[in-house]
C-alpha cells in the first residue's frame, strides 16, 4: 500500500485501497451457498434489533428460506436455507425492515448495492449485550458504539477492510465476552478524573482469565496464519453459526495507551487509516500488519491522524481489566442499573431458532421488554428492561419457547458448528451429536463440537472440544496452553465413549 495522505486520507487513494477485499463470508447482500441452501447474515448494531425487525426476519425466513435462524457468536443473526431464486426477495424484505447498512435503500442500483455491501461487511463492533444497563459498568458504551458504526460505514476507504476486521469496545460490564481476539480492542478503566479507554491491537483485553490463552495465542499466531487463509475456502463451502474473526489466536498486544472517551472514535479512525496505509495487499488482519511493522511504527503513523498524544504508555504494560466478566449473567434474570428493571436471557439449543420461536420472542419483547431484543456473542438472546413483576412470567415464556435459562442446563454448555447437514466440510453431524451428548453431559463441563478444524462455532478455545474425524467419531481435546483446541487427550471416540471420558474427567481432581 503506497498512498499516504495524512490530512484527508480518502481524497487520494489507490484503486486497491478502494476495492473491497474479496470475501466468502455471508452478508446481507451476499448470500453464500451451503449444503442446506443459502446463508444470509444480518449484522445487528450491538446485537440489538426491534421486535418488529425480529418478526420480519421470522416471516422472511419462512417465505424465502428454511425457517431456521441462527444467532452467531458475534451477536448477529443469519437466515439459513435460503431457497434458490428467493435471494433478492429475502434481501428486499430485510432491507425494508431497516436491517441493512446505513447507505442501503429499498431500491438500490448496482453502485448502491456495491456501496451498501461494503458498508455491511465492516459493521463489526462487539459490545456487551448489557451495555448501558449493567450496574458494574464503568461507562455506557452505547453512544460510542453508534459513533464507531457510523465511522465504519461513513468513509469509503474503509470498504477495503476485511469483513472479518473487528473492534471490541468494553465498558467494564460484568456481562462481557472478552475471549474473542479483535483487531482493535478498547476497554474502560478508572482514572482519577473519570474514565479512560485503554487499547490494544490484535488480541483481547488482558484479564487474569485469559492470560494463559493469550500466551498460547502469541506462540501460535504465526503458525496459524496460513491455516486461517486456507480456511476461507471452507467458509465458502458451508458456514457454521459463526461470523467471528475466523482465526482463534492472535499475536496480540498488551494495553498500549489510554485515551479519553471523547477521543475513542478519532483513535479508531486513525488506526484504521494506519492499517490501510501500511498493510500489504494480502494482509487482512491487524496481526498481519504487526508481523511486518512494530507497534511503535503503527502508533507513529496513527499519530499523524489525530491531534492528541498517541505513544505507548509504559505504565500500562501490566494493565489488566479490574473486574472479572461472568458469562452466566447472559441467562436467567439479573437486575439492571435502574432499580426495578431486569434483563432476562435464554439460550436457544445450539444457537438455532425456528421462525416461530423468533416470532414468539418478538411478542415477548413487545409485551414485557422495551420492544427490543439483544443477541449475545454466546449465541443467546437477552430481553432488557423487564419490570420486576414480569420477570417470572418472562422466564416461563422463554422456557416455554425452548430456551435454556439456567447456566447449569446441558444445552447452555454445548456449542456445535453447522455439521454435515449444513456444511460440506463436516465429517460428522455435529448438531445431532451435540443433542445426543446433552443427555449425558456431566455437570460443569462445557463442550464444543466441530465438524472440522475450522472451528466456525467458536472463536475462543472451549474447555473441551470434540473434533470430528468420521461420522459419530471424534478426537477429544482439553484446553491448556497449547494452540487451537488445546491438547488432544483421546482419539476416535464414539459419542458414548466421549461421554464416559468427560464424566471421568469431571470427577478427576486434576
Ligand atoms: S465443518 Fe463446521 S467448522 Fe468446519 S467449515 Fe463446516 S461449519 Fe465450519
Amino acid at each position: 500500500m503506497s498512498v499516504l495522505n495524512h490530512a484527508a486520507p480518502s481524497a487520494a487513494l489507490s484503486t486497491a485501497a478502494l476495492a473491497p477485499r474479496p470475501s466468502a463470508c455471508p452478508g446481507l447482500l451476499r448470500i453464500v451457498a451451503a449444503r442446506d441452501g443459502g446463508i444470509c447474515r444480518i449484522k445487528l448494531p450491538g446485537g440489538a434489533l426491534s421486535a418488529a425487525q425480529a418478526a420480519a426476519i421470522a416471516e422472511a425466513s419462512e417465505r424465502h428460506a428454511a425457517s431456521v435462524i441462527e444467532v452467531t457468536n458475534r451477536a448477529n443473526l443469519q437466515v439459513r436455507g435460503v431457497r434458490a431464486g428467493h435471494e433478492a426477495a429475502l434481501i428486499e424484505a430485510l432491507v425494508a425492515s431497516g436491517l441493512g447498512p446505513a447507505p442501503a435503500t429499498s431500491s438500490m442500483d448496482a453502485a448502491a448495492v456495491w456501496s451498501a455491501s461494503a458498508a455491511d461487511d465492516i459493521r463489526n463492533v462487539m459490545v456487551s449485550p448489557a451495555a448501558g444497563r449493567d450496574s458494574s459498568a464503568l461507562y455506557d458504551t452505547t453512544p460510542l458504539t453508534a459513533g464507531l458504526l457510523g465511522l465504519l460505514q461513513g468513509e469509503a476507504r474503509f470498504a477495503a477492510l476485511s469483513p472479518k476486521f473487528a473492534l471490541l469496545l468494553d465498558g467494564g460490564e460484568r456481562l462481557a465476552r472478552l475471549d474473542h481476539p479483535h483487531d482493535v480492542w478498547l476497554a474502560a478503566t478508572p482514572a482519577s478524573d473519570g474514565v479512560r479507554f485503554v487499547f490494544g491491537l490484535a488480541g483481547c483485553p488482558p484479564t487474569v482469565a485469559n492470560a494463559v490463552t493469550n500466551a498460547a495465542a502469541n506462540a501460535a499466531a504465526n503458525a496459524t496464519d496460513n491455516a486461517a487463509a486456507d480456511a476461507t475456502a471452507a467458509h465458502a463451502a458451508g458456514n457454521g453459526s459463526s461470523d467471528a474473526p475466523q482465526d482463534p489466536v492472535a499475536t496480540g498486544t498488551r494495553a498500549l495507551a489510554a485515551v479519553l472517551p471523547a477521543e475513542v472514535v478519532q483513535l479508531v479512525r486513525a488506526l484504521l487509516h494506519t492499517f490501510l496505509d501500511l498493510a500489504a495487499a494480502d494482509a487482512t488482519r491487524m496481526r498481519h500488519l504487526l508481523a511486518t511493522h512494530s507497534v511503535d511504527a503503527v502508533l507513529q503513523r496513527a499519530q499523524t491522524y489525530v491531534d492528541f498524544p498517541l505513544s505507548r504508555d509504559a505504565s500500562l504494560a501490566d494493565w489488566h481489566r479490574g473486574a472479572p466478566a461472568d458469562a452466566a449473567l447472559r441467562l436467567g434474570a439479573h437486575p439492571q442499573r435502574v432499580a426495578g428493571t431486569w434483563h432476562v436471557g435464554g439460550q436457544p439449543p445450539l444457537g438455532r431458532l425456528e421462525a416461530a420461536t423468533l416470532r414468539g420472542l418478538a411478542a415477548l419483547a413487545r409485551q414485557h421488554s422495551n420492544g427490543t431484543l439483544r443477541m449475545t456473542p454466546w449465541q443467546s438472546v437477552l430481553l432488557p428492561d423487564i419490570a420486576s413483576e414480569a420477570v417470572q412470567a418472562v422466564l416461563a415464556e422463554l422456557e416455554g419457547l425452548g430456551l435454556a435459562c439456567d447456566p447449569a442446563q446441558p444445552l447452555a454448555r454445548l456449542i456445535a458448528c453447522a455439521g454435515s447437514t449444513g456444511c460440506v466440510k463436516s465429517l460428522a453431524d455435529t448438531k445431532a451429536d451435540a443433542l445426543r451428548l446433552a443427555a449425558r453431559l456431566p455437570d460443569g463441563v462445557d463442550v464444543h463440537l466441530s465438524g472440522c478444524p475450522r472451528s466456525c462455532a467458536a472463536a475462543h478455545c472451549a474447555p473441551y472440544t470434540l473434533l470430528a474425524v468420521a461420522p459419530g467419531t471424534y478426537d477429544l481435546y482439553r484446553r491448556d496452553a497449547s494452540p487451537d483446541f488445546g491438547r488432544c487427550i483421546a482419539h476416535r471416540l464414539t459419542l458414548e465413549q466421549a461421554a464416559d471420558m468427560l464424566e471421568q474427567l469431571a470427577r478427576s481432581p486434576f
